[in-house]
C-alpha cells in the first residue's frame, strides 16, 4: 500500500495539474465518512459538488448496480435495452416533462441543452439560421467543453482556450432589467443556475426565477435550469426552481444523478422542445446505458419518496441556523445558500479558503474552497445530526470562533 506522500508524488508526476486536490488519499468511503490510506478517518462535507447525495457507499444504489453488472452494462443506442424505457419515463415523471435526452457528464447535458434551444429556435422558433443567441449570467459555471467556457467569466476557466463559440450574451446574475434588455428576437433559451454553485453558493433575489419565467414565456425564449449541482434534492425540494414555484422548459441534470455511482446526466424537456432531433443529429456511445439507466432508476426512486429532500430541509435549516451564528462575530462575513448547502465567507484576516480547508482537513473535515476566502459545505443528505454538528465545531475551532 501506497503512503500519502507516495500517491501525491506519483500523481504530480503523471497526471495533468488540472485540479489542486487537498493533501489526502482517499481508499474507502461509506455514508458521510470518507477514511485514507493511512487509516485516518474524514467528515465528507462536499459530496463530491453534491454528485454524493445519497451517500457513499448507498446500500440501494451500489445493489441496483452490482445486480446490473451481472446482466448488462452497454449496449450502444445502436440497440434497444430494458432499462432505458422505465429510466425515461421515470425521469420525464419526475420532472413533470414529456422526454428525456440522456448523456454522462454535467457539460455534455449542457452541450446538449444549448443544441437543443439552437435547433428549437430554427425549427420551431423561426431565429434565422446561425443567428441563434442564448443568454446566460455573470460567474455562471455550467462545465469545461471549449462552448461552455466561451460564455465563462472566469479568467481561469477561459483564457487561452480561444477561439471561442460565438452566440452568448453574458447579463449579470439576478438582474431581471438587464435580462430584458438582453432578449431580443433571435434568443432562443435563457440558461441560468438557479443557484450558482462554483460562484459561492449564490442565492438570486426573491422573484428572480418567476420574473425569469414570466420574461422568457412572454417572448418566446426556452428557460433552461442547469440543475445539475443544485437539483435532486441538495436544496430541500427536488429542483432549486421548486422554491419560487417554477417550473423551466428545459432541465439539465447531472452529478446525484447517477448516484456517485456512474455518470449520468440528462436534458428533460417536452415533446415541443426535444422532439427536434432525429436520428443521427445527437448522440453519446455511453448515454443512457443500462448500468447508468438502473443506478438512476434507484435515484428516481429514493427522490419519490421525498426523505431526502426532507431531511436536506431539517438538517438545512440546522446548518444555516449554526453558521449563521458564527456572522458578525468577526470569523465569517457572510453566509449563503439553501438546505444543507452553504457558502461561508471567511474573513481574510483568518485564512484563505484553502487555508481553512486545509486545516479542517486536519481535524478530520472536508470542505473545498472557491474564489478567494469562500468556503463550500454541501455534506451528504444521508449525513446524521451529530456528525453534523461535530463538522461545524471543526469549523468553530478552526476559525477561532
Ligand atoms: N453545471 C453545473 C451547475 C455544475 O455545478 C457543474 C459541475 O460542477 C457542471 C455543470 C459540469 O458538470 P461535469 O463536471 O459533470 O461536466
Amino acid at each position: 500500500m501506497s503512503t500519502t506522500a507516495d500517491a501525491i508524488r506519483a500523481a504530480d508526476a503523471h497526471s495533468a495539474h488540472n485540479y489542486h486536490p487537498l493533501p489526502l488519499v482517499v481508499a474507502s468511503a461509506e455514508g458521510a465518512w470518507m477514511t485514507d490510506v493511512e487509516g485516518r478517518r474524514y467528515l465528507d462535507m462536499l459530496a463530491g459538488y453534491s454528485a454524493l447525495n445519497f451517500g457513499h457507499g448507498n446500500r440501494r444504489l451500489i445493489d441496483a448496480a452490482r445486480a446490473q453488472l451481472e446482466r448488462v452494462t452497454l449496449t450502444s443506442r445502436a440497440f434497444h435495452h430494458d432499462r432505458f424505457a422505465d429510466f425515461c419515463t421515470e425521469l420525464a415523471a419526475l420532472c413533470g416533462k414529456e422526454m428525456v435526452l440522456p448523456m454522462n457528464t454535467g457539460a455534455e447535458a449542457v452541450e446538449t441543452a444549448v443544441k437543443t434551444a439552437r435547433k428549437w429556435g430554427y425549427e420551431v422558433k423561426g431565429v434565422p439560421d446561425g443567428h441563434a443567441k442564448i443568454v446566460v449570467a455573470a460567474d455562471n459555471f455550467h462545465g469545461r467543453t471549449t462552448t461552455i467556457v466561451s460564455f465563462s467569466t472566469d479568467h481561469e476557466a477561459r483564457d487561452h482556450f480561444g477561439p471561442y463559440t460565438p452566440g452568448f450574451e453574458i447579463v449579470p446574475y439576478g438582474d431581471l432589467t438587464a435580462l430584458a434588455h438582453a432578449v431580443t428576437e433571435n434568443t432562443v433559451a435563457v440558461l441560468l443556475e438557479p443557484i450558482q454553485g462554483e460562484a459561492g453558493v449564490l442565492v438570486p433575489p426573491a422573484g428572480y426565477l418567476s420574473g425569469v419565467r414570466e420574461l422568457t414565456r412572454e417572448r418566446n425564449v426556452l428557460f433552461m435550469a442547469d440543475e445539475i449541482q443544485s437539483g435532486l434534492g441538495r436544496t430541500g425540494r427536488t429542483f432549486a426552481c421548486e422554491h419560487e414555484g417554477v417550473v423551466p422548459d428545459v432541465y439539465i441534470l447531472g452529478k446525484a444523478l447517477g448516484g456517485g455511482v456512474v455518470p449520468v446526466s440528462a436534458v428533460v424537456a417536452d415533446r415541443d422542445v426535444l422532439g427536434v432531433f432525429r436520428p443521427g443529429e445527437h448522440g453519446s456511445t455511453f448515454g443512457g446505458n443500462p448500468l447508468a439507466c438502473a443506478v438512476a432508476l434507484e435515484v428516481i426512486a429514493m427522490l419519490r419518496t421525498g426523505e431526502f429532500q426532507g431531511r436536506a430541509t431539517e438538517l438545512g435549516e440546522h446548518l444555516h441556523r449554526e453558521l449563521n451564528l458564527l456572522v458578525g462575530g468577526g470569523a465569517v462575513t457572510a453566509v449563503r445558500g439553501r438546505g444543507l448547502w452553504a457558502g461561508v465567507d471567511v474573513d481574510p484576516s483568518r485564512g484563505t479558503g484553502r487555508e481553512i480547508s486545509e486545516k479542517l482537513m486536519e481535524l478530520g473535515v472536508l470542505v473545498k474552497d472557491t474564489h478567494g476566502s469562500t468556503i463550500r459545505i454541501a455534506p451528504p443528505l444521508v449525513i446524521s445530526k451529530e456528525d453534523l454538528d461535530w463538522g461545524l465545531a471543526q469549523l468553530r475551532s478552526v476559525l477561532g470562533a
